[in-house]
């Protein structure tokens, strides 16, 4: 069939809409029409080339949409079904097995390979094969199709103009705080960096009864919307040491810290505003060979507990529906963090992402 879909074809190059071909799924896959997809940072690194994923390709991995086809060997979907697509996994390996698929040992393969495990490309044109099977998924199409292992079907009520980025930005911040740090109520907990994964966190810390929220950031403005979503407490790192602050807010530091930014100067700030048996978690990427500097003498003195989380630590068939539950509820609400582009402006979302005026962009079709 065709579809269209904006491909990549170069570092700190605008995506291109194109009218492309779509094969059809195989047994092991559904067909599924996008509805709508955010936008991550992920997205904008690999079009640039942080990691070494062949180009032309259609990127986009935060997809929500409605099933239109059901490969022959998939049980449990039917055709009209609504679905979050997650990142993809091979079901098979150790760490599938024991519960944290975001670790697959087959992870970068399914999800950076850019094509069916036998070598096949579902998108192509007059100048050939296209990169798919971007996590998975390729969702910054029409139509795309997608190993049923990594869809989530969700309920016929389900807003689905929201809930894309529930398979990736969100739940990185989400499942970092909710499976990783666990916080317990009246706690007091640190998130580094103001975007839509730490805002996650933030949120998720609050559901799961931390009183004392600390943002830090050095934009303002994003300081200030975090304290509308929740925060009790912001740090302007620009102006202040936010080690010293965080000491004097909650005394002798926090109880759990995200530390959502990768930069090393930041994780190391983090290391050090927890208080004794406090508890961080990196969950912001930095590129590979990326060092920080910490204090492990101090560190093993206060029994501090260091975790990296890729992707939350999730079972997306089990995470998403939760955060869809605590956002019916009010307690989850991420989608004050998203503003809606037409499939269209990618470029523009892309570029509004990178300032930082949008926190998540969706795009609609
Ligand atoms: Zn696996
Ligand atoms: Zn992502």
């Amino acid at each position: 069939m065709k579809t269209r879909a904006a491909v990549a074809v170069g570092p700190e190059t605008d995506l291109e809409i194109r009218e492309v071909h779509l094969d059809e799924p195989r047994p092991d896959e559904l067909g599924i029409t996008i509805v709508a997809t955010g936008v991550c940072h992920t997205d904008a690194i690999i079009r640039d080339q942080w990691y070494p994923v062949p180009l032309p390709v259609v990127l986009g991995h935060e997809g929500a949409g409605i099933v239109n086809s059901v490969g022959s060997a998939v049980e449990g979907f039917s055709e009209g079904d609504k679905v979050v697509i997650g990142p993809a996994f091979c079901g098979e390996c150790e760490q599938c097995i024991a519960g944290h698929p975001m670790y697959c040992a087959n992870f970068y393969d399914r999800n950076f390979g850019v094509q069916r495990r036998d070598g096949s490309k579902a998108f192509s044109d007059d100048q050939g094969a296209i990169g798919s099977h971007f996590f998975g998924q390729s969702s910054f199409a029409e139509f795309t199709n997608v190993p049923a292992h990594g869809v989530v079907k969700v309920s016929d009520d389900a807003p689905l103009d929201i809930l894309g980025p529930l398979g990736c930005g969100i739940m990185t911040g989400a499942g970092a705080v909710l499976n990783v740090l666990k916080p317990k109520p009246g706690s007091a907990v640190a998130v580094f960096g103001t975007g839509a994964v730490g805002m996650s966190g933030m949120l998720a810390a609050k559901a799961s009864g931390a009183t004392t929220l600390i943002m830090v950031d050095i934009v303002e403005e994003r300081l200030q919307f975090a304290k509308e979503l929740g925060a009790t407490h912001t740090i302007n790192s620009k102006e202040t040491d936010p080690v010293e602050a965080i000491k004097q807010i909650a005394a002798g530091g926090v109880n759990y810290a995200l530390d959502t930014t990768g930069v090393p100067a930041v994780f190391s700030q983090m290391t050090k505003s927890l208080a004794t048996m406090g508890h961080g978690a990196l969950v912001g990427a930095a590129k590979l060979g990326t060092e920080a500097p910490v204090d492990i003498g101090t560190m093993l003195l206060n029994g501090i507990h260091i975790s990296l989380v890729i992707e939350g630590d999730a079972v997306p068939k089990e995470l998403i529906p939760r955060l869809i539950s605590l956002h019916a509820e009010g307690a989850f609400p991420f989608d004050k963090l998203i503003n809606t582009y037409s499939f269209e402006d990618i470029n523009q979302a892309f570029a509004d992402s990178a300032h930082g005026s949008t926190l998540k962009p969706v795009l609609t079709f």
